[in-house]
């Protein structure tokens, strides 16, 4: 499901006196319920995730990059390594890194699809080492979104019309205040989302992008 499900009671989700503004204007709304789970989305929960700091703030999204076996798109690779069934023989890539424990909140496959692994009060296990305007530990304080590509493709336009509803819908849920990728974060150790993110994309999501 690229969009989810229109809701007639929000007044944004069409300006009749602002038509000519996009996409912003004609993707459907998302809501993040009070458990921090996409209503009506999919999802596929993650074990790989666990509580946040008592009284932590949520103020940060971070982007990501992720496919598997590396350049190569669908399959579900992706959802086997965040919930720790990826078969570690199956490709020569997946031997080191079946073991590792990790998740995103959120990932947006290159037909838009959106699939949410933890819920967005619990701590998704998608940052590594990190630090963000002198503080590390980024997990405690951030949503991580990956979106299937790399480093040396294009995102489709399925996944920023994606990911714009769903930055809108987690900044009316949480005070996330900043956009970062991921390798704004952990500098010198991630590239991720890579050269090809288009950020000026997600203008007018309620969420300043990139101002850290
Ligand atoms: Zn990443």
């Amino acid at each position: 499901m690229p969009a989810g499900h229109a809701t007639p009671d929000n007044p944004n989700a069409q300006t009749p006196l602002a038509p000519s503004e996009g996409s912003a204007v004609t993707e459907a709304p998302l809501v993040i319920d009070a458990a921090g789970w996409l209503s009506g989305g999919r999802r596929v929960e993650s074990p790989n995730a666990d509580e946040r700091p008592a009284g932590e703030a949520i103020c940060l999204a971070v982007i990501h990059a992720i496919s598997l076996p590396p350049d190569e798109f669908g399959g579900d690779d992706i959802l086997r390594l965040f919930t720790n069934t990826l078969d570690p023989a199956a490709h020569p890539y997946f031997a080191g890194i079946a073991h590792l424990r990790v998740s995103s909140h959120f990932l947006i496959r290159r037909d838009g699809e959106l699939i949410q692994f933890v819920a967005t009060t619990r701590r998704a296990w998608h940052a590594g080492v990190s630090n963000w305007q002198g503080r590390s530990r980024c997990n405690d304080f951030s949503l991580g979104i990956e979106l299937e590509g790399g480093d040396a493709h294009p995102f489709t336009d399925a996944q920023y019309a994606a990911l714009r509803p769903l930055l809108r819908a987690l900044a009316e849920r949480h005070p996330v205040q900043a956009l970062a990728g991921h390798s704004d974060i952990a500098p010198g150790r991630k590239t991720d989302p890579g050269p090809y993110f288009e950020w000026p994309r997600l203008v007018g999501t309620g969420i300043p992008p990139r101002q850290c």
